[in-house]
């Protein structure tokens, strides 16, 4: 059996995204979510998930969403980051289905502050549910962890409640995923906040399942959100299988791993914590950073490799007189870095086992 024989190709939502999460969580892979900032960084995902034969998560952050729209367009009360949001999920659903393969569409990090963002997508949410019987988008998380755990659970819980009839699914976020994102800091956090406990996860599923089923929880032990040099934080994934057997001891449940957990700040992991993380788990994983860098490493090889075709518009090392139109045109040098996002891409399918699956 694979995939596309239990749910369709094009965004998945409610029943067939718990299907698809179930099944990930069952044949031990986890499906990467990508970032993306424009119809370009999203062609490269679907483009590398449809040849690597994966489902693939398509995210928007407040700030990606926000630069959806355009950069000159006022963000006051969120308008801009809620536009562009919803613009790219939209383009997502308009072209997702013609790579043939599902797609997770999702919003990341959302911060307390950030709420009206967060109400505004879910405006357009239930707008599209009333014309379609389902949700925009497959699910939205909200990032409480800077808050405490009974405020976080709390308002997640208001939330979930909205959110359940549309059968949306909420990722939380409960300790701190240290380093810096979408412009959050957390660099100088205790480190004992860097681990979750595992009573943490219970309080969480608890609360959470009393309303739905629909829910992940993104757990820190010991990640880092962005790149940075090794430190004294260290990464345990083992920590993930010590939260499902502790809910499952709660539960009196013979499924070992009740919970569905997400990975944040994993650039920079090798493939081992990663592998462990999947073993345990883990059927989400945040891939940005890396992604960016790859995006970049593309447009830069491209640059050094032609630049002698990239300083007029005409005239090159092949003659005075001869044009440079193939090179400075934007479908040529963004595609460059496409391809160098898209090998990435195909590295994350790879490293989490989704490659081949559907
Ligand atoms: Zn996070």
């Amino acid at each position: 059996m694979s995939i596309l024989s239990v749910v369709p190709a094009g965004v998945v939502t409610g029943d067939n995204l718990r299907k698809l999460l179930n099944y990930a969580k069952e044949h031990k892979f986890a499906i990467p979510s990508f970032n993306c900032t424009s119809t370009s960084t999203v062609n490269a995902a679907l483009e590398a998930a449809r040849d690597a034969k994966s489902p693939v998560m398509i995210q928007f952050s407040n700030g990606g969403g926000a630069y959806f729209a355009g950069k000159g367009l006022d963000n006051k009360d969120q308008t801009a980051s809620i536009i562009g949001s919803v613009a790219g999920a939209q383009y997502v659903r308009a072209v997702a289905k013609a790579y043939g393969i599902p797609v997770i569409l999702h919003s990341d990090h959302c911060a307390k502050k950030l709420l009206p963002w967060f109400d505004g997508m879910l405006a357009a949410d239930e707008a599209y549910f009333k014309l379609h019987g389902e949700p925009l988008f497959s699910s939205h998380m909200l990032d409480l962890s800077e808050e405490p755990k009974e405020e976080n659970i709390e308002i997640c819980v208001k939330y979930l409640k909205r959110m359940a009839p549309m059968k949306l699914l909420l990722e939380m976020e409960i300790g701190i995923t240290g380093g810096e994102e979408d412009g959050v800091n957390n660099e100088d956090v205790d480190n004992a906040a860097l681990y979750t406990q595992p009573e943490d996860i219970w309080d969480i599923y608890r609360e959470f399942s009393k309303i739905t089923d629909l829910f992940t929880i993104a757990a820190a032990f010991g990640n880092v959100h962005g790149v940075y040099k090794p430190g004294n934080v260290k990464l345990h994934p083992e920590l993930l299988g010590k939260h499902q057997e502790f809910v499952k001891g709660k539960l009196g449940t013979a499924d070992s791993k009740p919970v569905f957990f997400v990975f944040h700040g994993g650039s920079g992991s090798t493939a081992e914590e990663i592998k462990t993380a999947v073993e345990f788990g883990v059927i989400k994983m945040n891939i940005d950073t890396d992604t960016q860098f790859a995006y970049w490493m593309g447009l830069r090889d491209f640059y050094e490799s032609k630049k002698a075709y990239l300083q007029s518009q005409i005239g090159n090392p092949e003659g005075a007189d001869k044009p440079n139109k193939k090179y400075y045109d934007p479908r040529v040098f963004i595609r460059e870095a496409e391809k160098g996002m898209i090998k990435r891409v195909h590295q994350a399918f790879k490293e989490l086992g989704s490659a081949n699956t559907l």
